[in-house]
């Protein structure tokens, strides 16, 4: 790529940000490669000799991105310029806020709208929809599985055929763009919208996010990498510091964000609600222009989260902010209209407080980014929301991905696959299983119930990054369509809950808070079992929910309140165990993440559901009668929420979020403290086995990259999908050049989704590229591929060394 961005000196000067945590710098440095997304050339720092190059993409990989046409970045700035020349400042600041407000949510309305401009040819105004799980607010369109659960396929020809389709539903219903994926990092289980986004390891949300905006904007669309960067919890999120040391930022924070501009050519990115070490996002020069800009080489577009351009100051815009959206000051329709912006007077301000460049520079951005796209063209579709784009191609998808990324974490006993021989008679028990009375309701909330709690099958979590369910396919109904086949019998419990109050206090400050919640009528459970003493399988579905601060629901304001299933699941499941008799037990979770399982050594089964969507039911279906063998893995780790680094308190005012573990995130923080999870980070079982042995690992110096090859053997009967992962245990001399002295013993760096038949055996390769052997060193500001030997192993998950070789590397 040809960095006409960012520069050395650029790079330099952004050093002295009052905002950058320089805490525990480092020193000791020996002859290292830099591999800064800054521009190439050799430079001398602090008397070491380093070679500096590119992360950026090559020449051509960013002009052939999919989805742009042809057109490369350099042609669509000049036809940008050219669309441009006969604005008025005026003009042109109206391609940069909404003037409509997304008020009430308006069927048929996008959530940000740009007004048309007859001036530029074929400008017919910007639609920008949520969201991460599909098009929301709008009819007809399929309710795909949450992110987490996407990313729990491990799965790239899967991200990249759902991404397509995903995009396609946007394309038709003439959306120019999409507002997902989110790709904010699990700090935290009970965060309320780790749903939306992908995990809490960077490697692979950043793989996730390459491989479905590829696939996103391969349609036309342009995709929005979200929220960049720090808001990992819902809590006083638009009222809070997310204080990240320096070397977990770009490590962690930045990396999947990093990963979209470099991989994907992401077209647009939101900026977000919270501070990033004393800094509101929507002000914060660093993180915008400096760093996303400058340093990464971003060439789209940055819009601010739904109204976080608190004031009318320019120092938003100046700091980077292209787009403010939705445009009005705050919710409500008394800021409909171009007078009810902050934005609105800027145009009277470009000579004094901003600069034309810098005008010039935000429109530029907009418009070639929709010339790259070949949105200024008169075939690009008219907005139309309700347009139907749910098709059989659709529902197989969502069915298939919803099946993969089912995790099995227990199978004790056999208890799975369900087969005629070895059942006639399985009770569901669980309000769970049954169909929604919720998912149609604006949001997926309930919020307009009178009784705000949530009942049936959870599809999604709620918020702004769901969907309005076409239709669900709950497992009840899915479980009883596939037994019918098998001549097994169904019988079932729990079809509505009890609604009750539940007061919950904060630890710390004393505060408590009522809710209205659901419980499962476990007396009809019981009954049940009473009535049916020939039951041979009890499957429980319980749940638990989360998602956006703006709506509260049950005992979630957006965050989860803690790791215990809803509508008291616990108790469901002892009331079961005491009544079973001589039957097994399977329990099936439907939640965002985590939740706490003290009934584990009672039950023979577990399988973790997740998000599914629209095809929830037909996913775990497929996985419960062995029709799909089970193939997803968990994209963090499992334990209690004592032994994670990240707790919220719901109740609190201006919060400091320390992000105090550094790089010690997820499953590197219970192997530095050496706590033990009840599973580890990648777990997930088959109904076969697989063996992998011979690992061969060496350093291929031309390409740069290090290569893994080992054979994967299926030991089983049947065929199935292994995910060999990698992990890299970095050279220990980089450990004084760390946040801390101390860098994580294993980081996950590759993985390969492979089906294996039968007793056959596989050759599997896992390359990692010279940025993934790299760490950030604080004191050098950069990415660092570090000489010496570096330690490959290759597991089923992150508790699993199986195979290790050395790779020693200069
Ligand atoms: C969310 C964004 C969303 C936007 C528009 C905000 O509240 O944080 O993810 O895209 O609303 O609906």
């Amino acid at each position: 790529m040809k960095s006409d961005i960012g520069t050395e000196n650029d790079k330099m000067n952004n050093e002295n940000q009052p905002n950058e945590d320089s805490s525990g710098s480092c020193s000791g440095k020996k002859k290292m490669i830099l591999i800064g997304s800054i521009a190439g050339g050799i430079v001398v720092i602090a008397a070491i000799v380093v070679i500096v190059v590119l992360v950026t993409k090559d020449d051509d990989s960013s002009s052939s991105s999919s989805g742009s046409n042809g057109i490369s970045w350099e042609e669509a700035y000049e036809m940008a310029d050219k669309a441009m020349e006969n604005l008025s400042n005026e003009e042109k600041f109206n391609l940069l806020f909404g003037e409509d407000n997304l008020v009430s949510m308006r069927e048929g309305v996008c959530v940000g709208m740009i007004v048309p401009n007859d001036k530029i040819e074929n400008f017919r105004g910007m639609c920008l929809q949520d969201g991460p799980a599909g098009v929301r607010i709008s009819a007809n369109t399929t309710s795909w599985q949450a992110q987490i659960n996407t990313a729990s396929t491990f799965n790239r020809t899967l991200w990249t055929e759902y991404g397509k389709a995903y995009g396609n539903e946007f394309k038709a219903k003439g959306i120019n763009v999409a507002l997902g994926p989110a790709m904010n990092i699990l700090r935290s289980p009970i965060a309320g919208r780790i749903w939306e986004s992908y995990s809490e390891d960077p490697f692979l949300s950043g793989e996730a996010a390459t491989y479905i905006i590829k696939a996103i904007q391969s349609t036309g669309v342009i995709a929005c990498a979200k929220h960049y960067v720090g808001n990992d919890q819902e809590t006083n999120r638009k009222n809070s510091s997310s204080n990240i040391p320096e070397q977990a930022l770009w490590e962690i924070y930045l990396e999947p964000f990093y990963r979209s501009v470099r991989d994907a050519d992401v077209g647009s990115i939101m900026s977000s609600y919270n501070d990033v070490n004393g800094t509101l996002l929507a002000k914060n020069k660093r993180l915008l222009q400096d760093i996303l800009k400058d340093t990464i080489g971003f060439k789209g577009f940055v819009m601010s989260d739904w109204w976080a351009i608190k004031d009318n100051e320019v120092i938003n815009f100046n700091s980077g902010e292209d787009m403010n959206m939705p445009g009005g000051i705050d919710e409500g329709s008394g800021y409909i209209g171009r007078d009810k912006s902050h934005w609105s007077d800027y145009h009277t301000r470009v000579g004094t407080e901003i600069s034309q460049d810098r005008l010039d520079d935000a429109v530029r951005r907009v418009l070639s980014t929709m010339y790259r796209f070949n949105q200024l063209d008169s075939n690009y579709p008219n907005v139309n929301l309700n347009q139907n784009t749910i098709t059989d191609a659709t529902k197989k998808l969502n069915r298939e991905a919803a099946g993969q990324s089912n995790v099995l974490l227990k199978n004790a006993n056999e208890v799975l696959p369900l087969s005629k021989t070895k059942y006639s008679k399985i009770a569901i028990v669980g309000n769970d299983a049954h169909p929604t009375t919720c998912n149609s309701i604006s949001d997926c909330s309930c919020k307009n119930d009178t009784n705000k709690i949530f009942q049936g099958h959870l599809g999604l979590g709620y918020g702004s990054g769901t969907t309005t369910f076409t239709y669900i396919k709950d497992p009840l109904t899915a479980i009883r369509e596939r037994a019918s086949r098998e001549e097994i019998t169904i019988v079932s419990a729990g079809s509505e809950l009890e609604i009750t109050e539940e007061t919950k206090t904060f630890d710390g400050n004393g505060n408590s808070k009522t809710f209205t919640v659901g419980k499962e009528k476990i007396s009809e459970a019981q009954e049940l079992a009473d009535a049916n003493t020939d039951i041979d399988l009890y499957i429980i579905f319980l749940m638990a929910d989360s998602g956006e601060q703006y709506i509260e629901l049950e005992t979630s304001v957006g965050d989860r309140y803690d790791m215990d299933a809803w509508h008291n699941g616990n108790e469901l499941v002892n009331a079961i165990v005491t009544k079973k008799g001589s039957a097994k037990i399977l329990v099936v979770i439907n939640a965002p993440g985590p939740i706490n399982v003290p009934w584990e050594g009672s039950v023979d089964g577990i399988i973790f559901s997740g998000m599914g969507g629209s095809e929830s039911g037909n996913g775990l279906v497929d996985v419960l009668f062995g029709d799909l063998n089970p193939s997803g893995h968990l994209p963090y780790v499992w334990g209690t929420i004592d032994q994670y680094p990240a707790v919220f308190n719901i109740l609190g005012n201006y919060t400091y979020y320390d992000y105090s573990e550094g790089v010690f995130i997820g499953q590197r923080y219970f192997d530095k403290h050496g706590k033990t999870p009840k599973w580890p980070f990648g777990f997930g079982l088959s109904y076969t086995e697989f063996e992998f042995s011979g690992l061969t690992a060496i350093y291929d110096s031309t390409n740069k990259q290090l290569v893994a090859t080992f054979s994967v053997k299926n030991k089983g009967t049947i065929d199935g999908d292994a995910v060999p992962m990698l992990f890299l245990h970095f050279p220990d001399t980089i450990k004084s050049d760390c946040d801390g002295g101390d860098y994580p013993n294993k980081l996950f760096k590759g993985f390969e989704k492979v089906l294996v038949k039968a007793g056959q055996t596989n050759t599997v390769k896992i390359t990692v590229d010279e940025h993934a052997l790299s760490y950030y060193s604080v004191s050098l500001k950069s990415f660092v591929r570090p000489s010496g030997t570096f330690k490959v192993y290759i597991g089923k998950d992150a508790s699993d060394s199986a195979l290790s070789a050395d790779v020693t590397i200069s």
